[in-house]
């Protein structure tokens, strides 16, 4: 049985001093309220929403700093707890740019925001000129023998694609081939210089007009070139799928008919269009830097102590953007507030518990995640431990704490070995645990777990989780839809402390088996992203 953390109420008089989470009772639980408190400090309106490289972040840094100092807490960063990250910003210059259709030679613009949106994901180039051919889903899977580039002929064109998988693809693969650097790579392959998605309809997290809001705000790459995954794409174009008859006209298929069959993830048929697509884009480019914070509670093993397992949660946000119901503040309370404010109340909890680990852990807030997983990527691939003393990664984000905690949803369930003890420590807590009841929005893939997993490093995410048909999954549904990356998703929404104080108790427990566990977190033999694994080289 698991012995529940006990949790002393003694905190240092200098966190108490500084504006305050209230000291945690005597309790073996965390009763979300401490929690809180840190959310409504990390997403309150003077943190201007922590855009990447902002003031606004750099203030909730300090304070996530302030409040490891006064838990005394080792720094594990490059300058004290701060590891700094070096980026380029892109942002499109939507007065100098146009996009358009060419039909029979026929120029038709496009309404930008409206009809299309550039995504500076990529390098956009200056001028493209190219005809378009769709490619259905756009994936090409070796393991599967799966492509829909096969056949068709798109040296120097442009893929039309919608997003999403056929039923076939299992879910870890279908993300990870739809992720950014996966996408290029088979563009590159199939000759193609560059792409326009086609959102799928049947799973939107939220609507084209507020997808299109934040379209001129910039986006970011790492400024290390050996992170650019994209490169040889010319053109990323996002069309809105109200309007994207306009690129099938002349074709045989209406976009209704090929939604319909993409909905249901049924295989999608594949066709040169008539049409071409006039592309002039003008991007301006920025130099940024941004933090990572990295916070060390150091083992007590003499062997496993080189070990580490990572806590981590992006702190960065949306900063301040286009108003919505006049607001203008992106406070990110949920994404990623209370990611980052469970790692602090974690870290503060098992800094102050009499339960030792063996493995020492490591706190890790990172930067730039809504702009790519950005800060992860750089922290993964230079970490400020030994590369390779990573055993494992919990990534918390966004976990939605909305409803009872009844059920967990554990982002790489069924992957590494991280599965079973989850289950274990969840079903102890009387919480059942469940697989990603949603595959088609990618999610192991849309955070900061992925940058480890990359790296060969077990991962797993979690969330307060629901069952598809209940009022919890249509609570979730209307979360999403109304709140999230919204300015409404501050510290005035509905909160369940209850639920966010049973998370708190699975993550911290989780965290205590993977760092005493005389093993090593290992990938399932049959998991996919096992390939990522570097076999140490032997010698000859
Ligand atoms: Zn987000």
């Amino acid at each position: 049985m698991l012995k529940r953390i006990v949790v002393l109420a003694v905190l240092s008089t200098a966190l108490l001093a500084q504006n305050p989470p209230a000291p945690k009772a005597a309790s073996s639980n965390f009763d979300g309220k401490s929690w809180w408190d840190y959310v409504k400090i990390l997403a309150a309106d003077d943190m201007e929403g922590r855009e990447t490289g902002s003031e606004g972040l750099r203030k909730a840094q300090a304070y996530i700093v302030e409040q490891l100092k006064a838990a005394e807490l080792e720094p594990a960063g490059v300058n004290g707890f701060y590891q700094p990250v070096k980026f380029i910003s892109h942002q499109i210059d939507e007065s100098g740019s146009r996009l358009a259709l060419v039909h029979n030679g026929k120029d038709e613009p496009l309404v930008l925001g409206e009809d299309a949106m550039f995504s500076t994901r990529v390098d956009l180039a200056p001028e493209v000129d190219a005809p378009l051919v769709f490619a259905g889903y756009g994936l090409r899977v070796p393991e599967k023998d799966y492509d829909d580039f096969a056949g068709l002929d798109l040296k120097g064109k442009v893929a039309v694609i919608i997003s999403g998988s056929p039923a076939e693809m299992p879910a870890p693969l279908a993300s990870h081939y739809q992720s950014t650097s996966e996408r290029a790579r088979a563009l590159r392959a199939a000759g193609a210089i560059g792409m326009i998605s086609i959102p799928n309809p049947g799973a939107m997290d939220i609507p084209w007009s507020r997808m299109t809001l934040a379209r001129t705000r910039p986006s970011m790459a790492l400024a290390d070139p050996k992170f650019d995954d994209a490169r040889g794409v010319k053109l990323y174009v996002v069309f809105n799928p109200a309007d994207a008859d306009k690129l099938f006209e002349g074709s045989p298929y209406k976009f209704q008919q090929l939604a319909d069959l993409a909905k249901e993830r049924k295989p999608l048929p594949r066709f040169a269009l008539r049409a071409s697509i006039k592309a002039h884009a003008k991007v301006i480019q920025k130099d940024v830097e941004s933090d990572n914070i990295v916070a060390k509670l150091p083992g007590t093993d003499s062997k496993l102590k080189d070990e580490y397992v990572v806590l981590s949660a992006h702190i960065d946000h949306l900063g301040i953007g286009e108003p919505i119901n006049g607001d203008r503040i992106y406070n990110g309370a949920m994404d990623n507030g209370s990611g980052s404010a469970l790692i602090l109340d974690i870290a503060n909890s098992l800094q102050h518990s009499q339960v030792k680990t063996k493995r020492s852990v490591l706190f890790l807030w990172v930067s730039a995640e809504e702009k790519g997983l950005l800060g992860s990527r750089y922290f993964a691939a230079n970490p400020t431990v030994p590369k390779g003393s990573i055993v494992a990664d919990i990534n918390t984000d966004m976990f939605l704490p909305i409803y009872p905690l009844k059920v967990l949803t554990v982002f790489g369930l069924d992957e590494s070995s991280l599965g079973p003890l989850v289950r274990d420590v969840a079903q102890q807590q009387h919480v059942l645990v469940q697989a990603d009841p949603e595959p088609l929005r990618n999610a192991f893939i849309r955070s900061d777990q992925y940058s480890f997993i990359r790296q060969g490093v077990p991962a797993v995410a979690m969330q307060v989780g629901y069952k598809p048909g209940t009022p919890e999954a249509t609570a979730h549904k209307q979360w999403l839809t109304q709140r999230y990356h919204a300015p409404s998703d501050d510290t005035n929404q509905p909160v369940d402390l209850e639920a966010a104080g049973k998370f708190e108790d699975i993550i911290q427990a989780v965290a205590i088996r993977v760092a005493n566990d005389p093993q090593r977190p290992i990938w399932e033999n049959g998991s996919f992203f096992r390939r990522f694994v570097v076999v140490p080289n032997m010698g000859p």
